[in-house]
């Protein structure tokens, strides 16, 4: 298409920029490209190239439906360093995952404490998969919740459907932290209303939490206590648990800094 596009022009169609970290600054006022001026199509003196912009601004646009928070720009299964061997078959299940769906039978629950990279996992197959081509969300428990709460009207006295509605329809959910909000009634019956909406339209959904089914001591709750009976049976049937160990490495490298 490019090089059609250099031929009519009479241009000699020259090889892309393949490094996509070729840093190209978006005008964010006017947003139009200072290399190609918004065509797509940069035009250099020995000919022209797809501009690095379009790239960019798919990224940038993939990102947003996918609703990633932008500091997780560069996390992947590449940065994804395993230190324990749940940890790299953790790695293995999620990295399975994103390149098979939809050839899949599970979704896939983290289980894990806090600083073992399950969000990152979870991050990294939510990338593939969309650097594939397949519609997927992320959000984060809480402000899910929040977002819900928020849009609730009291002349309706309903939510608005249109936070809800692609919440229960896209093919491939991450709910990252789960468990994380008390669990009120109106917090348990609106996750079992997701939840059981997305197992019976049979969508995936990739889950983490620090939460775990056996109590680590009387006083912690486990993951049925936050999310309730109901919610963590259905999600036994939908999704396969996996256990990542290891410490906190984003602690380590605090405790690590602290030395100098
Ligand atoms: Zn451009």
């Amino acid at each position: 298409m490019a090089q059609e596009k250099a031929k009519n022009h009479n241009l000699k169609a020259v090889p892309s920029l393949t490094d996509a970290t070729t840093p190209l600054v978006l005008d964010e006022e006017s947003s139009e490209c200072p290399k190609c001026f918004n065509s797509g199509l940069e035009v250099l003196p020995e000919g022209a190239r797809p501009c690095s912009c379009r790239k960019l601004k798919s990224r940038e646009k993939t990102l947003k439906s996918v609703r990633l928070p932008k500091h997780y720009g560069s996390v992947s299964f590449d940065s994804y360093k395993p230190r324990t061997q749940l940890q790299a078959a953790a790695k293995k299940w999620a990295a399975n995952f994103a390149t098979e769906y939809p050839a899949v039978n599970y979704g896939i629950l983290l289980m894990g404490s806090v600083g073992v990279g399950k969000t990152h996992l979870a991050v990294a197959m939510l990338k593939k998969l969309s650097e594939r081509g397949i519609p997927c969300m992320f959000y984060e428990f809480s402000s899910l919740l929040k977002k819900i709460q928020d849009s609730y009207n009291p002349t309706t006295q309903a939510s608005e459907l249109s936070v809800l509605s692609p919440v229960l329809n896209t093919p491939v959910l991450v709910l990252d932290e789960l468990g994380s909000s008390k669990p009120t009634n109106w917090v348990l019956d609106t996750l079992a209303l997701i939840i059981n909406s997305r197992y019976n339209e049979d969508k995936f959904t990739i889950c983490t939490t620090n939460y775990f089914d056996n109590r680590p001591t009387d006083r912690e709750d486990t993951l049925e206590d936050r999310v309730g009976v109901r919610v963590r049976s259905r999600l036994h049937e939908m999704c396969r648990t996996i256990i990542l160990d290891g410490t906190d490495y984003r602690k380590k490298i605090d405790q690590s800094l602290q030395r100098y």
